[in-house]
């Protein structure tokens, strides 16, 4: 089997109106952001999907534009190579260009599909298997007044979501600490709750927050921007400390865990490229018992489907779920099978193998961009 062509497609998902400024975090508001998504067809016809969506320009390094320009070196040094040899096609996009994981995890991820599909196997599957059949997931509460949090967040807890993420950062803590104990107060039993900086604080002001909510059980999300700010203020938090944007790859990732530095970690399939390293670094993580989660930074079904996938092969007890945009936007590219939230739990597709999604011919409309061997 031999990869024939590379179709290149942008899919708008913007924010739907009534979620407007639902998604603020410390440094940016989602608003519009455009999906890179590609159909990478073999030479039998079969289809594999990948897409990557930059939330903000601001969320990560990579934004919607450096994608595209590295898909339009990467596409062209996959052609011809078997989807199945991972470890070929990830030889030879790095042998192409240095870094640029984000558009990696793209043709990584369709390359999965594919194997899904020319093996007749849901990724899952392929990926070690389920440990779970409903996977976890948790809901954003941006960045807002006390009232405002606390109001969300009683509400996401009696659509049945167990795991909150509230935004904070980027404003003056004091609102901050209002905000955490404004959402602490109505806490249900069994909630779990993370308090996500996005880089968004000081030293001084991580530390300042976690003494100022000691008694409130969370855990503090990349409080701070750097690997070196967060070593400076771990043995002074009183909460746990899960990293995100600055795990950036496994042996990072590695050294987070041996030295202690994480107690968690939020993951994303475009910021490590791919499914590929993150199953290794989840065998890292589940090995060494440090939860993780599954996520993406924004997206339509399929990056959800290659989240939910992936965190659905997570130890239960070390899962921090997998998160999907969907709420925030409703578009689907398969009405029936898009994964979408039920019971604060997502279900795994159940379209066929691979991503489990049927995507109908033509649904992205004209192609971008179009590779050919
Ligand atoms: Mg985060």
């Amino acid at each position: 089997m031999e990869i024939e062509e590379i179709r290149l497609y942008r899919v708008e998902l913007p924010v739907a109106d009534k979620a407007k400024s639902a998604y603020s975090m410390s440094g940016s508001t989602v608003a519009t952001p455009n999906s890179v998504v590609v159909e990478v067809v073999c030479d039998d016809g079969t289809v594999g999907y990948g897409e990557a969506c930059m939330a903000t320009p601001q969320a990560q390094s990579a934004q919607d534009g450096t994608v595209r320009a590295a898909l339009a070196m990467l596409a062209p040094a996959i052609l011809g190579l078997d989807p199945l040899r991972l470890g070929q096609v990830r030889a030879a996009m790095d042998a192409t260009v240095d870094g640029q994981q984000e558009a990696k995890a793209v043709l990584d991820v369709a390359c999965w599909d594919l194997a899904g599909k020319i093996l007749d196997q849901p990724v899952v599957d392929l990926l070690g298997g389920r440990r779970m059949d409903d996977v976890t997931t948790y809901h954003v509460v941006g960045i807002g007044t006390p009232e405002e949090a606390a109001a969300t967040a009683d509400r996401l807890q009696a659509e049945g979501l167990s795991r909150l993420q509230l935004k904070a950062g980027g404003r003056p803590v004091h609102e901050d600490v209002a905000a955490i104990h404004a959402v602490a107060d109505v806490l249900r039993p069994g909630t779990d709750l993370a308090v996500d900086t996005n880089r968004g604080w000081s030293t001084g002001e991580a530390i300042a927050v976690s003494e100022a909510c000691a008694g409130i059980p969370m855990s503090m999300e990349q409080p701070c921007a750097t690997e070196q700010e967060l070593r400076a203020v771990k043995g002074h938090l009183r909460h746990p400390l899960v990293v995100d944007e600055s795990a950036s790859d496994l042996p990072t990732i590695a050294r987070m865990v041996s030295s202690g530095l994480a107690d968690g970690f939020g993951l994303k399939i475009s910021r490590l490229g791919g499914l590929t390293p993150m199953r290794a670094v989840r065998d890292l993580c589940m090995a060494a018992r440090v939860p993780m989660s599954a996520d993406d930074a924004w997206g339509g079904d399929v990056i959800g489907a290659a989240c939910v996938a992936l965190g659905a092969t997570l130890t239960p007890r070390f899962s921090r779920g997998a998160w999907l945009s969907h709420p925030y936007h409703q578009v689907h590219y398969d009405e029936a099978n898009g994964p979408r939230i039920v019971n604060g739990y997502v279900t795994l597709p159940d379209g066929g193998p691979g991503l489990g999604l049927q995507i109908p011919d033509g649904h992205f409309g004209e192609p971008e961009a179009t590779y050919r061997r």
